[in-house]
């Protein structure tokens, strides 16, 4: 086996949902691990945070999985059903539905469910991707109440700018103002509205990112908030070459050495996940690489990532050698850092882990392997 390996704690994963419910200690929580738990394997992450009322998923398929699995909170489909075999199924796994338009009202009032469902009405308040503007969200309202299949409505929306300085004061007002005379739970807030935005953590909340220990805002790391990355993505250096000034390393011969350098190969490439457009240029003293932690040390990538292999300079750390540990990401190097050099965001690194990395579970209960 190569040495790759994606270690998922359970222990992280229940300390930062309990600092999501310290944040919003009113709202009951909606973990959201669609996207097979970001990127942690949905099992793993489903038992990690199996203190949360309820888990958001986007796939039916999904739904049934945690439910099989014995799960029996509140589950939500974000995106709701996509055709009558869905509701039906949903229905009978008791599993939420997302309501976002007009199709899915109409497949509620015309289906004869063998059980009622629980609906998330969901209202576009400007993100605009689902959901009724607010002109025709209590109609929508009015319909589901009067539905049979329909046993409980939730009131819901999501916020686009919930993590930049512009924050949610327009959506958020739009909202309040379409559902003051609603009765209805209500349900607004991702992570970045849990954490910068009280005023909008409702009856439920609904965290993802910070779930996994990354963090929702750009530029602010996740242990502001005190979060635990839940996932170390670790490896080993395979093989150390040392080559002189002038001499070259990897694809396109990307990076030039300009003094003696003694480079480490890491068995992890694209194909595991690791994004190719690392950071990666690295002339004379200018180093552009992606941080790696080597032997518990920092430094960073050098040339171009491979599908199989990256490129470490050990220059500075003399004591590591074929078989020294590498963290790509995790306690040492935040998994955001890495997006950062890679001008993307943690979630997208964290859900594009590949397959072939294979998981090893850390539960809480016996801290060891399961
Ligand atoms: C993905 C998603 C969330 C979670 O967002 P984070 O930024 O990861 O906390 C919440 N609500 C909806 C509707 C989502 O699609």
């Amino acid at each position: 086996m190569r040495p790759i390996l994606a270690t998922i704690s359970h222990a992280a994963l229940n300390h930062n949902l309990a600092i999501a419910k310290k944040h919003a200690p009113n709202s009951k929580v909606m973990a959201v691990v669609k996207a097979n738990g970001y990127g942690h394997g949905l099992l793993n992450v489903a038992q990690g945070l199996s203190d949360a009322e309820g888990f958001a998923v986007l796939g039916l398929n999904e739904a049934i999985d945690l439910r099989e699995w014995g799960f029996e909170q509140t589950i939500l489909l974000l995106e709701g059903v996509f055709n009558t075999g869905e509701l039906n199924i949903a229905a009978s796994y008791k599993v939420d539905i997302v309501v976002h338009c007009e199709q899915q009202l109409i497949m509620l009032e015309t289906e004869q469910l063998a059980q009622s469902v629980a609906v998330h009405l969901k209202m576009n308040t400007g993100m605009n991707r689902l959901g009724f503007v607010p002109g025709e969200f209590k109609g929508a309202c009015g319909r589901l109440q009067a539905c049979r299949n329909v046993r409980s409505i939730t009131l819901m929306t999501h916020f686009a700018a919930a993590d930049e300085a512009i924050g949610i004061t327009m959506p958020l007002h739009t909202f309040q103002k379409t559902t003051q005379d609603l009765t209805q739970a209500k349900s607004l807030a991702n992570s970045a509205t849990i954490l910068r935005h009280p005023e909008a953590h409702a009856d439920w909340v609904r965290p993802g990112i910070m779930l996994y220990g990354a963090s929702p805002v750009k530029g602010t790391a996740a242990s502001t908030w005190n979060l635990k990355p839940a996932m170390q993505f670790t490896s080993e250096i395979i093989s150390v070459q040392t080559i002189q000034a002038g001499e070259n390393v990897g694809y396109g011969h990307l990076f030039t050495a300009s003094k003696t350098t003694r480079v480490g190969i890491v068995a992890c490439g694209y194909a595991d996940g690791y994004p190719r457009h690392a950071g990666q240029y690295a002339t004379g003293d200018h180093q552009y690489g992606t941080p790696v932690a080597v032997c518990g040390r920092m430094t960073h990538t050098i040339g171009r990532v491979s599908m199989d292999m990256l490129f470490v300079d050990l220059t500075d750390i003399p004591e590591a050698n074929i078989g020294s540990p590498v963290e790509l990401w995790g306690d040492q190097v935040p998994v955001d850092t890495v997006a950062e050099a890679c001008d993307t965001v943690g979630y997208e690194l964290l859900c594009a882990v590949a397959a072939r990395v294979p998981f090893k579970v850390i539960s809480e209960a016996n801290n060891g392997e399961s």
